[in-house]
């Protein structure tokens, strides 16, 4: 019996979400009364996730999956876990996790559970709290097939130190083809990706073009963060698609979240609900981003933004 988790990464590093789920899966296992094992593909040293509490990494190296693979890493996923007799497999819920977690569940004929945000509430039955309606609501699903697949929230459990000596072992899995190419990756412009980022700085409409987006980079640059926009700043060109952030964007779980000239409609609320803090940076008092916020500055983002880069600037220096 195992809980296998699947330690995602990007060009041989791992993401911060893998360590995030194996934080989480440990201590699945630990209320299991069974041991985790994590999965990493084309990563040399693995070693840092025995940091988080991972006793055994099973790593595979795999050309066919040096770009991401949705059904080749599920197959993957599937050999391990039936060489591993895995009841539980934990995959993040990034874009890549929710795009392979089903193909795991039907593969290892698994009931999956998405959007987790906390450990198990009852082993027997498996009982999980998920988010609903853009973080609006939760709810609580028991998951009755032998195997259960878990697509875990991202900074909903966190990452928690849980140092063991633990050892890795190669594994030769085999990849068919799966149809499915990849030509060409485009990256974010960004240092840090959205997906990563644990502060997001998201400027909007309110920024009066893409000349203005000097002082966005800037404080993302002091804070260490990833860049985003509102939908009508990336449709307008003024910032990549990569960026769009929202219902119809990427959604954002950040630690922090800063809009600054967003007006907070329904739709870009509905992807960045599930940021914990959220600043709002805006002239009109009635923006309805400010119901939603946890502070909020009334202020022209052309005064606020540069003064904010000044004192962090000082605050880091001293
Ligand atoms: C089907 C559908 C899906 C959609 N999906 C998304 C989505 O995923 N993401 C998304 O973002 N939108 C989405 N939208 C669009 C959404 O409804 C809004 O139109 C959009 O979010 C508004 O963008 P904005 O806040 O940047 O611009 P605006 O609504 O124009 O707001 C600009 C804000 O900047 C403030 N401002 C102006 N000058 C300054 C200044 N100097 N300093 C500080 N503040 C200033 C203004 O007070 C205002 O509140 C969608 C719409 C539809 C119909």
């Amino acid at each position: 019996m195992s809980v296998l988790v699947f330690a995602d990464s990007s060009e041989g590093k791992f993401k911060k979400s893998a360590f995030e789920v194996v934080s989480y899966g440990k201590k699945v296992a630990e209320q299991l009364g069974s041991n985790i094992v994590a999965v990493t593909i084309n990563v040399a040293d693995a070693s840092d996730l025995y940091k988080y509490g991972a006793e055994k990494v099973v790593s595979v190296s795999n050309d066919q999956l040096a770009t991401f693979n949705a059904k080749g890493v599920a197959s993957v996923l599937q050999q391990v876990a039936e060489k591993e007799k895995s009841t539980v497999v934990i995959i993040d819920s990034s874009v890549n996790g929710l795009y392979m977690a089903p193909i795991v569940a039907v593969n290892l004929k698994a009931g999956y559970a998405s959007n987790v945000v906390a450990l198990p509430s009852s082993t027997n039955p498996f009982t999980v709290k998920r988010k609903a309606f853009s973080s609006k609501a939760f709810n609580h699903t028991t998951i009755a097939t032998d195997i259960k697949v878990i697509g875990l929230a991202k900074n909903s459990y966190g990452v928690h130190e849980n140092a063991v000596s633990g050892t890795t072992e190669s594994f030769d899995a085999q990849v068919s083809d799966s149809g499915v190419k990849s030509l060409s990756v485009d990256r974010a412009t960004g240092k840090v990706t959205i997906a990563d980022a644990d502060i997001v700085v998201s400027a909007g409409r309110g920024l009066k073009g893409p000349e203005n987006w000097g002082m966005i980079e800037e404080l993302a640059e002091v804070l260490g963060a990833a860049t985003a926009c509102s939908k009508p700043v990336s449709d307008l060109g003024w910032r990549p698609h990569g960026e769009h952030v929202g219902q119809t964007g990427k959604p954002v779980a950040s630690n922090l979240y800063i809009a600054i000239g967003i007006s907070g409609a329904i739709q870009h609320l509905a992807g960045i609900n599930a940021s914990k803090v959220k600043v709002v940076i805006n002239t009109d008092p009635e923006a309805p981003f400010f119901k939603a916020a946890d502070y909020g500055i009334v202020g022209d983002a052309f005064v606020v933004v540069p003064a904010l880069i000044e004192k962090l600037k000082a605050f880091k220096q001293s």
